[in-house]
């Protein structure tokens, strides 16, 4: 007999999350500009929300049911087939638990959110990377790792940590290629930072499909990532599965609260969309200037930019030098990217200062 309790061997290989650095060398606080959060904050109506009045005594709706009818509202989508989660993330566990398990395989491409692999992991089930196309998604390499043993494949489009995104024609591809009795999840997290008319078609997959469930969150455009709160819609099948798996109170009554004033005032969304959008090009521009330093800026369609470095400046140095001047960032070596930095889309002024941190280091290195 073990002398204490042991540990499942598939969760032995999982890590607890490790939070990047907080302070500069000498202990400045450090603006974080590692975990795609809102730079402009939430809506005012969210506060307003938050300071009314409030019973924590009472457990909150655990159907979320106001939330779910003002989702099914603005999208078009009976509430029914929504189901609220804490955080998008809760909803992708139980979408992954729901249909994989010892066994079987979960296919996403090779550079996908860091969640993916530990949700697999935590059920016991296979991950199966597919191959990138310079560091993007590409579904002819996902159809390709799909095996007979595949029971789900994830795609975040647009995709973290990359930022590249799939069209609706490509999306739609994908799932024609799939057997049926594979779901597709599309985690939509940074559909709002989208232009106007660009949709990758997920909606109408899940509306019209028994196999494609899509997740959305509240943690990213509309600013409130502390309150925890995403959505999923998919056939009645699919929602009836996580509301099996998900906690029964499971969105806080102050998260309920707040995303509904989030999701009413559109306003603050697309101040957050079209802001995002012109600093995200002006950074973009200034780090493909430094392309003959090897310094190279994928197409982002999200709230950060993925900054590959290919000559004689390496990420790591810039990492401490932005770092140094005041900024936390996103290095990847443990997702295999030790050659590159996501960087969260800030304000204009942090943006600015983070291209000349790089501007310099490239001179410097020159
Ligand atoms: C941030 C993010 C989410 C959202 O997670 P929440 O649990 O809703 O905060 C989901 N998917 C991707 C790809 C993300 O980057």
């Amino acid at each position: 007999m073990a002398d204490k309790p042991t540990l499942k061997p598939w969760i032995e290989a999982i890590h607890a999350y490790v939070p990047g650095k907080s302070k500069t060398s000498d202990g400045r606080p450090l603006v974080k500009l590692s975990a795609n959060e809102n730079p402009l904050g939430c809506s005012p109506a969210v506060h307003k929300a938050l300071a009314g009045e409030h019973q924590p005594n009472f457990y909150p709706d655990p159907d979320a049911t106001a939330l779910r009818q003002a989702i099914g509202a603005v999208h078009g989508i009976d509430p029914a087939r929504i189901v609220c989660g804490t955080g998008s993330g809760e909803l992708l566990h139980c979408a992954v638990q729901a249909f994989a398990g010892p066994g079987d395989e979960v296919v996403f491409p090779r550079y996908s959110f860091s969640l993916y692999p530990l949700l697999v992991w935590k059920v016991g089930a296979e991950v199966v990377p597919a191959e990138d196309s310079d560091y993007a998604a590409d579904v002819d390499k996902l159809l390709a790792a799909v095996t007979e043993r595949t029971r789900v494949v994830l795609l975040d489009n647009p995709n973290n940590p990359i930022g590249t995104w799939l069209p609706r024609a490509e999306v739609e591809r994908l799932h024609a290629g799939l057997p049926r009795d594979v779901l597709l999840v599309v985690d939509q997290a940074y559909a709002e930072f989208l232009e106007e008319g660009e949709d990758d078609g997920g909606f109408d997959l899940a509306a019209r499909y028994d196999n494609v469930l899509v997740t959305r969150t509240f943690s990213k455009a509309f600013g409130i990532a502390g309150e925890r709160v995403g959505w999923a819609t998919g056939a009645p099948h699919l929602v009836d599965a996580l509301n099996r798996l998900r906690g029964a109170f499971n969105v806080t009554a102050s998260g309920q609260k707040a995303a509904l004033a989030a999701l009413g005032d559109r306003d603050f969304v697309r101040r957050s969309r079209d802001a995002n959008s012109s600093i995200r090009a002006r950074f973009v521009e200034q780090v493909e200037a430094l392309g003959n330093h090897g310094l190279r800026a994928l197409p982002s369609k999200a709230n950060f930019v993925f900054v590959v470095f290919e000559g004689a400046l390496s990420a790591t140095t810039a990492l401490d030098a932005i770092s140094e001047a005041g900024y936390a960032v996103r290095h990847l070596p443990s997702q295999d990217l030790p050659q590159a930095l996501r960087i969260t889309v800030g304000t204009q002024e942090q943006m600015d200062a983070i291209a000349t941190v790089l501007r310099q280091l490239c001179e410097a290195s020159a």
